[in-house]
């Protein structure tokens, strides 16, 4: 199957085009055009000349077209689980979020972000003048995603672009460009041509957009290394930024907690999308009371996990969903070992093509080990032992991520008191990674700048026009 671009509402094709392969297996599932320059200046200047009916376009307009897309993503829940399964590796119904999950959670935050409205406020009123604070859209927004929940993401950036009254250019990761392709294809029978424009290639396209002079704001999600390398590109034109970066997110479970109780939740937290998901639980604190029950526990849920190829009925978890991340993930798991880490379960490649590797367990490792200062990114997790509350909250902030973070006790009270004291964006209570449309996410530290969702996450696609009403 070969796909298309879409650029001022048609079909594009490439001279050049690249692969996209199933991680389960290595078949390739479809060709894609890579992009040249001019491609992606006519993409560009499509969104450019679309932005001016767009903006002008009555609140309600906008809203109805973000509904219209939300249809569009549920009239066709099918087509895109099974492309997000074949490119990403997940399962249609894997553990805790499966791609007809993703495909929902998409249509559910289309939903929630078409009743998102920024009204005016008034600043300030004095004899004199009102003074208003209006809410104007930026321009052309470039949406840059990544591999691990592709049409998610790229749902979470376009919809309030749109919504604003921006127009956009995405560029999906390489890895997995399908469900995106397809989705802004089928959008664009809702949207007017130019609204919504995509472009695909590989390595180089995505440092062409983010120096691009016609652009005016990058909504990246990504890695820290990325999201600094966009920071300083985009510097040109001082195009605004929203970057959502990696987390490194700890967990602390106190004493009193009966691990029986929590270890699925937990067990899920950490292990969604097989760890490939920014805000999972990754580095589990548990304190030396209930250490021994805690591994116990994971260690038996894991071992009930089916694991294999995610179009395949049954399958809990599918692959990781490249060659260097899961090269990454046995390095940091191999690391710990060395420096004397237990294995509960895992730890080892099986047999096959497919980059497949078992929900892995590593005990009796502390920090200053690969696996719990870095982001595996992947299905490996550190349970570390802890004695005293104080010295556990500093080590869990001692790290440059602040993405998430979590405390689990029957004392809900003292929990919420310790959660705000760790340094992330998104604390919380028995519980880790649920993200709500409304609720803002972003991260702290080098876990990133701005937020998404809700009212916070809408007003970053604007700026502010204060507007001196004169009072006559
Ligand atoms: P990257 O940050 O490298 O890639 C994410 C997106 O950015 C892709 O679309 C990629 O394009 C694009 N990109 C790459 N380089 C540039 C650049 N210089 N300028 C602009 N865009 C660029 O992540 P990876 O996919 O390589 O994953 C690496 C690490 O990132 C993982 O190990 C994980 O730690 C973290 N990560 C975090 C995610 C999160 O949700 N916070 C999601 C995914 C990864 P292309 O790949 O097509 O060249």
């Amino acid at each position: 199957m070969e796909y298309s671009m879409i650029i001022d509402g048609k079909p594009v094709k490439a001279e050049h085009h690249f692969d996209v392969k199933n991680p389960a297996n290595g078949e390739v599932v479809a060709t894609c055009p890579g992009a040249t320059e001019a491609q992606l200046n006519d993409a560009v200047a499509a969104a450019r000349r679309a932005f001016p009916a767009w903006s002008n376009s009555s609140d309600e307009t906008r809203k109805q077209c973000v509904q219209g897309l939300a249809d569009v993503l549920a009239n066709n829940m099918q087509e895109l689980a099974q492309l997000i399964t074949l490119e990403q590796g997940r399962p249609l119904d894997g553990l805790g979020f499966g791609s007809f999950a993703e495909v929902g959670g998409a249509e559910y935050w289309c939903r929630a972000t078409s009743e998102l409205s920024l009204e005016v406020e008034v600043a300030e009123e004095t004899d004199e003048h009102r003074a208003e604070i209006h809410r104007k859209p930026l321009g052309v927004v470039a949406s840059i995603t990544p591999w691990n929940f592709p049409l998610m993401i790229a749902i979470w950036h376009i919809m309030p672009a749109l919504r604003s009254g921006n127009t956009v250019v995405i560029k999906p990761s390489s890895l997995t460009p399908l469900a995106t392709l397809k989705f802004v294809e089928l959008a664009q029978s809702v949207l007017p041509a130019g609204v919504l424009n995509i472009v695909t290639g590989e390595g180089g396209l995505g440092r062409m957009i983010t120096s691009h002079p016609g652009i005016d704001k990058i909504v990246f999600t990504g890695s820290t290394g990325t999201g600094k390398n966009i920071m300083r590109n985009a510097a040109d034109n001082l195009k605004r930024l929203t970057l959502e970066l990696g987390g490194n997110d700890a967990a602390i479970v106190l004493g009193d907690v009966k691990p029986k109780d929590v270890a699925m939740n937990i067990f899920i937290s950490a292990f969604i999308n097989n760890g490939q998901t920014c805000a999972a639980l990754k580095r589990l604190y548990v304190h030396e009371d209930i250490y021994e029950e805690m591994c116990q526990e994971l260690t038996a849920i894991a071992k009930t996990m089916t694991v294999g190829n995610g179009m395949d009925d049954g399958m809990q978890l599918g692959p990781v969903q490249n060659l260097e991340q899961l090269n990454l993930v046995m390095e940091l798991v191999d690391d710990a070992k060395e420096k004397g880490a237990t294995i509960l379960c895992g730890g080892e490649r099986p047999e096959g093509n497919g980059f497949f590797y078992p929900p892995t367990l590593v005990a009796d490792i502390s920090d200053g080990t690969r696996l719990v200062d870095e982001e595996p990114f992947g299905p490996a997790l550190p349970i570390v032992k802890f004695s005293d509350v104080e010295e556990v909250l500093a080590r869990a902030n001692n790290n440059p991520n602040g993405l998430g973070g979590s405390v689990w006790s029957n004392n809900v009270d003292a929990a919420i008191a310790l959660a705000k004291r760790l340094e992330c964006g998104s604390a919380w209570i028995n519980n880790h990674a649920s993200l709500s449309p409304n609720v803002p996410f972003g991260g702290v530290k080098e876990s990133g700048i701005g937020v998404e969702f809700g009212r916070h996450g809408l007003e970053e696609y604007t700026s502010i026009q204060s507007v001196f009403v004169p009072k006559q």
